[in-house]
């Protein structure tokens, strides 16, 4: 899936409280990348990902999957085209404390009343190895256990893009560095496409391709 970012802007407020969180953003992410933006807080990270992954619309230009635009159609549309190909990881994790850690992961299959899929979700647990915590709720978990949970549920309805707002933002070195291995090793065996959103310069380094935001600007940094 090629996702097309072009000429998004995003405008809160008005007049003289107006903010310009997103100011005509274009970036185009293939089918293979691994992005990285890095930023100072309200710069518009989080904005441009929202937008990104349908979860905000833009005040101005266009988000398209394949020449599809994803802001045009219902809302029932776009959030069904949201579970199938896009999967989420936050820094807060956002688990539901209350469901085991199999049912959060089983969540957006649950949302579209899809089957799982056990082999692949047996996979899923055998790498992240979680396979002896799916009974157990979050609050029993370490973070690092938390966020590779988190990473399960992002790929349990097989997507074919990871967004990762900060993963690594709430755990400790070792855990921060298990956590985005395991994303790479996700990325480079599972094939599927990488934004991540980070403050760390050493895993921005890592991805294909940079980019900085400032002030809602983004630009993509030269390689050299
Ligand atoms: P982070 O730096 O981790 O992205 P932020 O402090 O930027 O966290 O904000 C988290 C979320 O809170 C944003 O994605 C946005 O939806 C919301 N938010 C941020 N600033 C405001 C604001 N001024 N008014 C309302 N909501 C806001
Ligand atoms: P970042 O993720 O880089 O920290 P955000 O995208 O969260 O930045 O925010 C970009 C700017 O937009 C900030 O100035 C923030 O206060 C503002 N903002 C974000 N969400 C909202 C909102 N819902 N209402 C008003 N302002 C917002």
């Amino acid at each position: 899936m090629e996702i097309c970012v072009n000429g998004v802007s995003k405008i809160y407020g008005k007049g003289e409280s107006q903010i310009i969180a997103l100011d005509q953003a274009d970036m185009v992410i293939g089918e293979t990348d691994f992005l990285s933006i890095m930023g100072p807080s309200g710069s518009g990270k989080s904005t441009l990902l929202h937008i990104i992954s349908g979860l905000d619309t833009p005040t101005r230009g266009t988000v398209t999957y394949n020449g599809r635009n994803i802001h045009r159609g219902s809302d029932k549309e776009l959030s069904a085209l949201r579970r199938q190909k896009v999967g989420f990881v936050f820094q807060q994790f956002h688990l539901l404390p209350v469901l085991t850690v199999r049912e959060n992961i089983l969540m957006p299959l649950l949302l579209d009343r899809r089957k799982p899929d056990e082999e692949y979700l047996s996979f899923l647990m055998e790498i992240l190895g979680l396979k002896n915590r799916l009974d157990h709720l979050p609050g029993q978990l370490s973070g690092g256990q938390k966020q590779r949970a988190a990473i399960a549920r992002a790929l349990s309805a097989k997507p074919e893009i990871i967004f990762a707002d900060e993963p690594t933002g709430n755990l400790d070195s070792r855990n921060g560095k298990e956590v985005m291995e395991l994303l790479l090793a996700i990325h480079r065996e599972m094939k599927k496409a990488l934004v991540i959103i980070t403050h760390d310069p050493r895993i921005a380094e890592q991805a294909g391709r940079q980019f900085v935001m400032a002030d809602g600007i983004l630009r993509e940094v030269e390689r050299l």
